[in-house]
């Protein structure tokens, strides 16, 4: 069972056409402060990024934020956060961010967050970590994100257990139980086509 006292987020630079997301991610900062979890992120002021920063922040809770400098006009580097890593590039975000997480939680969000989420959840499967990864479907948002790895296992270009890499939940009270309950990823995901 993984602890987790430092969780990275992952989720969009907007705050989606859903008032649900927002006020989720708003809820996930005041959890994250009464669980004395800190929060690992892009770093940014702006989109549901900015609305858990936020919140962590006005709660007095800790911030890491890592961001590229030529985001930083952008996304609005965040001069608030505890913590902010300035880093050059995106891969170095990624891999920042990735070092000092104990866990991932996905919330909804664009093409970045689905470039983050495929990214930690392909290191899993190459073995290279097995640290929990938690995708909240709120309000079913990320149900074709489960449709496509369905598509990829039916297509036979991975093998079934790879739905095991990440757990999705359907509500924040879900989130810290599969975080803490996630199962070890299976040598078979990396495996079987060799
Ligand atoms: P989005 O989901 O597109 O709103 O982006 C969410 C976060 O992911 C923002 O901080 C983006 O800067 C970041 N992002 C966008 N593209 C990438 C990428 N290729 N690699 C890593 N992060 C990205």
């Amino acid at each position: 069972m993984t602890k987790i006292r430092s969780l990275g987020i992952f989720c969009g630079s907007k705050t989606g056409a859903d008032a649900a997301f927002s006020e989720t991610a708003r809820r996930l900062g005041v959890m994250l402060v009464e669980k004395g979890v800190r929060l690992v992120y892009g770093g940014g002021a702006i989109g549901l990024m900015g609305v858990v920063a936020e919140t962590v922040l006005k709660g007095g809770g800790q911030v890491t934020g890592v961001i590229p400098d030529f985001l930083m006009k952008y996304e609005v580097g965040n001069p608030g956060v505890t913590e902010l890593i300035v880093v050059d590039s995106m891969h170095d975000r990624k891999r920042r961010m990735f070092d000092v997480a104990d866990g991932f939680l996905v919330l909804p969000g664009g093409l970045g967050t689905l470039d983050e989420t495929f990214e930690i959840i392909t290191w899993k499967q190459l073995q290279l970590h097995t640290k929990p990864i938690v995708i909240l479907n709120v309000n079913g948002y990320w149900r074709h994100f489960t449709a496509l790895v369905d598509s990829v296992i039916e297509g036979d270009f991975a093998h079934p257990a790879v739905r095991e890499l990440f757990t999705v939940v359907e509500g924040l009270d879900d989130v810290f139980p599969a975080l803490a309950s996630a199962p070890e990823p299976r040598e078979i995901v990396l495996t079987d086509h060799l």
